[in-house]
């Protein structure tokens, strides 16, 4: 089941959400578990980011 991350535009609470693709389609955007806000935008990260440290 592939995991979704989503961030709440009202409290700036981030979370993940793992749903089927079903699920997903169906509510792309589940509300802010914090808030309860409905202004939550769905996170696309990288996968794959190589993360070059410099310091
Ligand atoms: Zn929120």
């Amino acid at each position: 089941m592939p995991t979704y991350e989503y961030r709440c535009h009202q409290c700036d609470h981030r979370f993940t959400e793992t749903l089927t693709i079903d699920e997903h389609e169906k509510n792309p955007t589940p509300p802010c578990p914090k808030c309860k806000s409905s202004e939550v935008k769905q996170v696309f990260s990288a996968v794959s980011v190589v993360t070059s440290k410099k310091s």
